[in-house]
């Protein structure tokens, strides 16, 4: 690892002083630390934004929630509301990674963590996505792969929480001495990096990510959060599904079903929500949907799996969604 100052931060204003000359911010540090470690990322300083109490904390407002974004996963897969009324992102948060993980792990950073695409989290491979000319998972191992939307880079979208967020209509709000304060909508957030490959969202380098506002669900909502991997214990999704059902009794009024392994960036299925919109949920409602999100997939050559494994995936969590699955999969069947 490379020597590097570093600036620790206990406010906003502070931090956003510090951002300058190639500083990069540190919240939780697991993925930062991890890029640093294995050579891919050498900054001259790190701005430790941890000790800003301001970012910290879980709110209801009249409109939603707001989340600081130093709140851990576990704070946010573990409080009552958010289990309550947005059980689809405390299933996200308390499913990624590992609990020790989750202690450290900020919503901020989930969100703006980097591709674990192998080849760019190697020192020996110069791919495209660390701005040079060569994308090596196109001829190379790509089983973890994207199957859909890819363009020069099939590295997919890593976040358990923007899967979650991107369903709930959730937005973020930056910070940055020059632009001062924008809201983001967590659609708006990720590019595919065709224009710059280097860049993996439209957060600009001076730009302090601050808090999460997701608005108040509709009456009747009910919703899950699944992700399957190739290790039980803790890994990235090979596939996983977010799902949100607007209930009028027992016919679903609006779906919202969202994807974050299929692609570069976490994506909604509009083919699947208009299978289940104006119809009661059945498990042949819910695989109908689970097929019809997968039009339009392209595998690469190792990762075919993932078309038969994201409709399993989705059929699993509408049902969980809509209370006919247990929450617990391996009593699912
Ligand atoms: C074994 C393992 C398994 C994992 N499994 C999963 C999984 O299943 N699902 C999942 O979603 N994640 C998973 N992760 C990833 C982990 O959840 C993330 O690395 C973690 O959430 C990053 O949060 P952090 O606070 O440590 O971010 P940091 O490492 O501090 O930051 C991450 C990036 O975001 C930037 N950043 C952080 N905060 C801000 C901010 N407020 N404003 C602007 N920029 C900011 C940093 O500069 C950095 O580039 C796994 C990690 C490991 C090691």
């Amino acid at each position: 690892m490379n020597s590097f100052v570093l600036a620790n931060c206990t406010t906003v204003d502070g931090a956003l002083s510090q951002l300058r000359d190639g500083a990069v911010i540190k919240a939780g540090g697991v993925d930062l630390l991890d890029r640093m470690k294995i050579g891919i990322e050498q900054p001259s300083k790190l701005v430790n934004i941890r000790s800003i109490s301001g970012l910290r904390g879980i709110h209801q407002t009249d409109s939603g929630l707001t989340i600081g974004a130093l709140t851990t996963l576990s704070e946010i897969s573990e409080h009552p509301v958010i289990c309550k009324q947005y059980q689809i992102l405390s299933d996200a948060c308390g499913s990624a990674a590992t609990p020790h993980i989750r202690n450290m792990a900020t919503l901020g950073g989930n969100l703006l963590q980097r591709i674990q695409c192998w080849y760019y989290r190697s020192a020996d491979f110069e791919c495209l996505r660390k701005g040079k000319d060569m994308c090596f998972a196109f001829d190379g191992l790509n089983q973890y792969h994207a199957i859909m939307d890819y363009g020069a880079c099939p590295a997919v979208a890593p976040s358990s929480a923007a899967v979650a967020l991107l369903a709930l209509n959730a937005s973020v709000e930056l910070n940055s001495t020059k632009r001062g304060k924008r809201v983001l909508a967590v659609k708006d957030l990720y590019v595919t990096g065709e224009d710059d490959p280097t860049k993996f969202t439209a957060v600009g380098p001076d730009e302090l990510l601050t808090s999460i506002m997701i608005p108040k669900p509709a009456i009747g909502t009910r919703s899950a959060y699944q992700k399957y991997g190739e290790k039980e214990s803790f890994d990235w999704a090979i596939a996983d599904a977010g799902v949100l059902l607007e209930m009028d009794g027992n016919i679903c009024r609006r779906a919202v079903i969202t994807m974050g392994a299929a692609s570069p960036v976490v994506r909604r299925s509009s083919q699947a929500e208009a299978v289940l919109s104006g119809k009661p949920i059945t498990e042949a409602n819910a695989w109908a949907a689970g097929k019809a999100a997968m039009e339009g997939a392209h595998p690469l050559s190792m990762n075919a799996y993932k078309v038969e494994l994201f409709p399993v995936a989705i059929y699993r969590t509408i049902l969980l969604a809509a209370g006919q699955m247990d929450r617990d999969p391996s009593a699912a069947g």
